[in-house]
């Protein structure tokens, strides 16, 4: 029997690509999920897409656990050699009340690593976010932020959301510290993730892809970001698990950063029939935009940067050779 690694939130964009290449790479897969039925739409979206589709039947079951809920956690974690802890809400608008994301994400990593540390797994392996690094002054001398930044969460450029996945990922990292020095865990930080999801569901990341091609905008903020694709992200995670050497480290998983405009003029290359905006809104116009418009308001006090992320880590450490962020959004766009 193959080791038993436990995926929280699988039925999430990042998550379903994580289950696919632990069960192509042989591991038994617990995935957890808030409904059961929600379990279901797992399997029968990744079954197409593995070597041998009988593994989705074999080698694939699920818990209900809730991260805001004690209940079940105990059982999730027991008997599996590591976790993947994936789960945390990603909302594209943020809610006015921050705790609405910041609670679930960090009570519910202290409830994963508290589970897995009483159950004795050593072996977690955390998403977090470029986010998580970002957000703060770039230190003189240097072009691009690396795993030594951290975000501030009372940075001006703070969404509800930056300051859930900041918190969230320094609560593990002090957890591990202060009460479970043996854990072996490994943080992965990616940009955007954009890339073909498994099935029909969209993720937040690949709903501004739809939003591109949608024409709905005649401009696009002029704000750039680390992008990177859903399948090196997943391969990120895997490397990691199987890396021992990575345990008490951070990678930054992005392939490039881009432009919103670099985005909708690779878009319109692709779809050059479609009314795809490429040109940059005045920053008057975004902030006018920002009263009736959530996502645009998440935005605002990072307009007219590009937040750049080294992979230099991730590139020597896993190996890793990522796909190109041009050709990602390419082919999440011939996916939608
Ligand atoms: P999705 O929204 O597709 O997945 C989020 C997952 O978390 C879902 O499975 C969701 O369950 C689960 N979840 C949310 N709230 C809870 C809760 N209270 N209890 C249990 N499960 C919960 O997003 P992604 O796949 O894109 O994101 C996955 C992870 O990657 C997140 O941690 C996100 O912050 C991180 N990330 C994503 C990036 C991106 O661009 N996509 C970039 C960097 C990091 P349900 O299906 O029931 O809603």
């Amino acid at each position: 029997m193959g080791k038993v690694v436990l995926v929280t939130g699988a039925s999430g964009f990042i998550a379903k690509h994580i289950v696919k290449q632990l069960l192509d790479g042989g591991y038994e897969v617990r995935g957890t999920v808030r409904r059961a039925e929600r379990g279901e739409e797992v399997r029968d979206a990744v079954r197409p897409h593995l070597s041998d589709p009988a593994r989705a039947d074999e080698c694939l079951t699920f818990v209900v656990v809730d991260l805001e809920e004690d209940a079940g956690w105990d059982a999730a974690v027991a008997g599996v050699d590591a976790v993947i802890h994936t789960a945390s809400p990603f909302p594209i608008a943020q809610p006015k009340d921050e705790s609405v994301l910041i609670r679930p994400a960090v009570e519910g990593t202290f409830r994963v690593l508290r589970a897995a540390h009483e159950a004795g797994v050593g072996r977690v392996v955390l998403t977090s976010s470029t986010v998580a690094v970002v957000h703060c002054e770039l230190p003189e001398g240097r072009d691009a932020f690396d795993e030594r930044d951290w975000s501030d969460p009372e940075h001006r450029s703070c969404t509800p959301y930056v300051k859930s996945k900041t918190l969230a990922e320094q609560a593990a990292w002090e957890y591990v510290t202060d009460v479970a020095p043996g854990m072996a865990l490994t943080a992965i930080n990616p940009g955007f993730v954009v890339g073909p999801p498994l099935d029909d569901e969209l993720g937040s990341s690949t709903s501004l892809v739809v939003r591109l091609l949608s024409g709905k905008d005649p401009m696009l903020p002029r704000y750039g970001i680390p992008v990177v694709d859903v399948r090196d992200v997943a391969q990120m995670h895997v490397r990691s698990l199987e890396r021992p050497e990575t345990a008490g480290r951070r990678y930054v998983g992005a392939a490039g950063s881009m432009w919103m405009a670099e985005m909708g003029s690779v878009l319109k290359a692709a779809y050059p029939e479609r009314r795809i905006a490429t040109r940059n809104a005045p920053t008057v116009a975004m902030w006018l935009l920002a009263l009736f418009d959530g996502e645009v308001r998440s935005i605002l006090h990072s307009l007219g940067s590009i937040e750049r992320a080294s992979n230099a880590r991730a590139v020597e450490e896993l190996e890793m050779s990522f796909i190109p962020p041009d050709q990602a959004l390419r082919d999440t766009a011939e996916h939608l």
